[in-house]
């Protein structure tokens, strides 16, 4: 068996250890004789699997208790319409735009009320966040909305915008459990279990209590399919209907792995020293550059090209960057390849990405430097 060194920015490099686990307990779960993916999701057994992973993931993120945990599916996408169709009461809400990500979720609001782009990233590709100190944020918006890290162009809030006392919704896809969070700064965090904590099909929401909107009273839109009230699933622990089981299973063990470890002030260290590494071996490189404004960089999603002005002839620095990506994949680093939108390069360094693999990318970037710079 050979495993690479898998930068994908989602679906993503998942702990070892964690698949070695749920390889063990395929065809019989502890016991059971069925494999997870086989049992009822109303069965005394799945129950403790999904009770278990809601505990731990409360414990690793010290979510209070006037917050609701949701299993949820349709990805982050979904995300982008139910927060507008629960949250919308007075069909007004604000949103900083910070790249492709947050645009769409902007525009999808737009089918449900007026979504005001109160920020933008936008003039320069979306390569920094914006000054969100003073924003023009009126009393008639229902909330504010961030995405706050953009996997696409490599940046991250490392700080919450001023919200003027509104509510907080944020679009922690891609750096769910990367770092301690104060939760109670947020109405609503989600997040696509793909990227940092599982495999595809699973959405996570964390929802303060009192915005569950009652499904008469107060919902936004007449209409609102039962599956996307955010009131169905907290009213029934996440098992209204058929919860996406595999995957709450992948994240809950994914969970005991960060609380095995240390929980997210360990993980949040390891990640800083991984991206440092990485973000200095860039600063000092010869022919690489990173793409993002220092300030405002991602410990996950570290984007690189071959420096402009280093190669200044656009096609020969085209050229340069495929060869790039075609000899790191013969090295056993796949998916550099930057994201269709952007080119370049992208290296995405989630929790699960060990140390030795970022150390495995410099000294190839290194070597290529060495190989290639005349
Ligand atoms: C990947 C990603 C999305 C899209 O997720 P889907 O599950 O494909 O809907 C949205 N937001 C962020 C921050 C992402 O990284």
């Amino acid at each position: 068996m050979k495993r690479v060194y898998n930068f994908s920015a989602g679906p993503a490099v998942l702990p070892e250890e964690v698949l070695k686990e749920a390889a063990d307990e395929m065809l019989d779960y502890r016991g059971s004789g069925m494999s997870v993916m086989e049992m009822s999701h109303r069965s005394k057994v799945y129950d403790e699997i999904i009770k278990d992973a809601e505990k731990d993931l409360r414990t690793l993120m010290n979510i209070p208790s006037n917050y609701k945990v949701l299993f949820l599916q349709g990805g982050a996408h979904m995300q982008f319409a139910q927060v507008p169709m629960n949250l919308m009461r007075n069909r007004k809400a604000g949103y900083i735009v910070t790249g492709q990500w947050a645009t769409r979720a902007y525009k999808e609001a737009q089918k449900f009320g007026e979504a005001v782009e109160l920020a933008s990233s936008k003039d320069k590709t979306f390569s920094y966040i914006p000054d969100c100190s003073d924003l023009p944020i009126t009393d008639d918006m229902d909330y504010i909305y961030i995405c706050e890290n953009n996997t696409i162009y490599g940046t991250v809030f490392h700080e919450l915008p001023n919200t003027k006392g509104h509510i907080l919704v944020s679009d922690q896809s891609s750096c769910f459990l990367s770092k301690p969070v104060d939760v109670t700064k947020y109405g609503i965090i989600y997040a696509g279990a793909q990227k940092n904590v599982g495999p595809a099909g699973t959405v996570i929401v964390i929802i303060r209590e009192d915005l569950i909107p009652d499904e008469v009273t107060t919902h936004v839109l007449p209409g609102t399919p039962t599956m996307l009230m955010y009131k169905t699933q907290a009213d029934n622990d996440s098992l209204y209907n058929t919860p996406p089981t595999y995957g709450i299973y992948m994240c809950g063990k994914v969970f005991k792995w960060l609380l095995k470890n240390g929980g997210l002030e360990a993980i949040y260290k390891k990640n800083v020293e991984k991206a440092n590494m990485l973000y200095d071996y860039l600063d000092n490189s010869k022919l690489f550059t990173g793409t993002v404004v220092k300030k405002d960089r991602s410990l996950m999603n570290v984007p690189f090209i071959v420096d402009p002005k280093v190669i200044t002839n656009d096609e020969e620095r085209a050229e340069m960057e495929a060869k790039f990506i075609k000899e790191s994949k013969a090295a056993g680093l796949e998916n550099l390849k930057g994201h269709r939108s952007v080119g370049g390069m992208r290296a995405s360094i989630y929790n699960a990405m060990p140390k030795e693999g970022v150390i495995a990318l410099i000294n190839f970037m290194k070597k290529f430097e060495e190989e290639n710079l005349k």
